[in-house]
């Protein structure tokens, strides 16, 4: 019976705005919440209400499907609102009538435009307002529900990451950033998938936009201090830096220098993160995904871990083997470029399975005792072999394969200086089996990924996975 009296008067009502909708009306605000709208109305598009809009906003906020800052954001983001092409300024002051009742104050006002300018969406903006306690208050007198807006897009979630994405797009880039741009790069930071050091090297120094400008020393080492350090350079260190890359290092090392110095990680860590911490990226070290899959002593691979996508690379080989597709390419390329230069490389032990690495590690047990096999051979779980993203590689005889006189060779002697190149490190350096647990091997090689195989070995070539990432190595527990 209810439900019928709501069906005649909603055709009453229907009726009558029929015979009103053509002509702007004066609709009294008869309760609180029509007066809520009318005010939004007025305050936002600088009109009355029409009907129906008037009659939807009032039943959301009534059936309580809209809170009281999802209209106002309905309102702020409306076809009407939009096409006026307010200034950030003036619709900042709209948000202060709006939401806090009053004109803006000058400081005020100044923080949500270096928000806008820092990057901010306008929902950042209404999120704010619509969070205050004058807002509230208002919602309260008005007897509606105030709710609040939450934030959508990465870029509105840490400013002062926006504002260093933002600033490798104005000085790297010499260019605003686009929004898609700019939310890609903070959710690939905001989301612990790279770090701030990744992004502005890689990312930006390493792209083809970049590249394309083939910048000169003196303007490199300018906008590495302007977007690495926020400053402009002093003339001690721009001369340090000027003097290296004149004797000849590469721009990738200066790059380290700067991403690596404490200067940018204390600016990185006052917006709450960490430039290149390892715990940035302990999830990748345990993600069977990535290429930083981490097999060590110390560091046991999921039980039984068998990649998905393994298959058999198009290279000479001494052996069947076997990469995960990413290292199998990579390794092509590899051969391929040193065939280029006469050099002949051949592949030797790829991927092992558990099974398959517990019986040669028990047989070496066998044959030399415990403390010897662990020295040469890892126990079951433990192996780089294991993930698929590690190979053997032979010189062109074989004569030295799996030998240390492998680093003597032409094939040895190429890989130990072009194997980042496509992505390789070599995993086990000389003079690190603290860091390692495993004895020098030239010849075993590690598939990470050419942006940090090269950040690797930029830093030196003897630097270790376990090193340049911070993480334990060495003996078992
Ligand atoms: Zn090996």
């Amino acid at each position: 019976m209810k439900q019928y009296h709501r069906i005649i008067a909603s055709l009453f009502l229907t009726l009558l705005l029929s015979l009103t909708v053509f002509a702007p009306v004066q609709v009294k605000a008869d309760d609180q919440v029509t007066s809520f709208v009318t005010r939004l109305y007025q305050l936002c598009l600088d009109r009355e209400p029409d009907a129906g809009g008037l009659r939807n906003w009032s039943n959301a906020l009534k059936a309580h499907t809209h809170t009281a800052s999802q209209v106002v954001q309905g309102f702020f983001e409306s076809e009407e609102m939009l096409n006026r092409k307010l200034s950030d300024s003036d619709y900042i002051d709209r948000c202060y009538r709006v939401m806090l009742n009053r004109e803006p104050d000058e400081s005020g006002k100044k923080t949500w435009m270096k928000a806008r300018a820092d990057g901010a969406s306008y929902d950042y903006i209404l999120h704010g307002f619509t969070g205050s306690q004058e807002f509230i208050k208002i919602c309260q007198s008005y007897g509606i529900e105030c709710g609040s807006i939450d934030f959508s897009e990465f870029r509105d979630m840490n400013l002062s990451l926006t504002r260093f994405i933002q600033r490798l797009y104005a000085n790297v880039l010499g260019r605003t950033a686009d929004t898609g741009g700019l939310n890609y790069w903070c959710g690939r930071i905001i989301t612990k998938l790279k770090t701030p050091k990744y992004v502005a090297t890689t990312g930006f120094f390493h792209s083809q936009e970049y590249l394309g400008k083939q910048t000169d020393n003196n303007t490199f080492v300018v906008t590495c201090y302007k977007t690495f350090l926020n400053r402009d350079y002093d003339q001690g260190g721009y001369d340090y830096w000027m003097n290296r890359l004149n004797n000849g290092e590469s721009r990738d090392v200066i790059l380290a220098g700067f991403a690596d110095s404490t200067e940018f990680a204390g600016i990185i860590e006052k917006s709450g993160w960490q430039a290149t911490s390892a715990a940035y990226l302990n999830k990748e070290f345990s993600n069977v995904n990535s290429m930083l899959l981490l097999a060590n002593k110390k560091h046991k691979l999921p039980s039984g871990y068998q990649p998905s996508d393994l298959r058999v690379p198009n290279t000479r080989a001494n052996q069947t083997i076997y990469l995960r597709d990413e290292a199998a390419t990579q390794l092509e390329k590899m051969f391929n470029a040193a065939a280029a230069s006469g050099v002949y490389l051949v592949a030797g032990s790829g991927f092992r399975s558990e099974s398959l690495q517990s019986s040669l590690y028990y047989g070496y047990v066998n044959s030399y005792g415990q403390a010897a096999a662990d020295g040469i051979s890892s126990r079951p779980g433990y192996s780089d072999h294991q993930t698929g993203l590690a190979i053997d590689i032979s010189d062109n005889s074989g004569a030295t394969y799996l030998t240390t006189e492998f680093e003597g060779t032409v094939e040895g002697a190429w890989l130990k200086n072009h194997a980042h190149e496509y992505g390789y490190i070599m995993r086990y350096p000389k003079g690190k089996s603290s860091v390692t647990g495993y004895n020098y091997e030239p010849w075993h090689f590690r598939y990470v990924g050419v942006d940090y195989a090269t950040a690797i070995y930029s830093v030196d070539v003897w630097n270790t996975f376990e090193e340049y990432f911070g993480v334990e190595g060495g003996d078992y527990r």
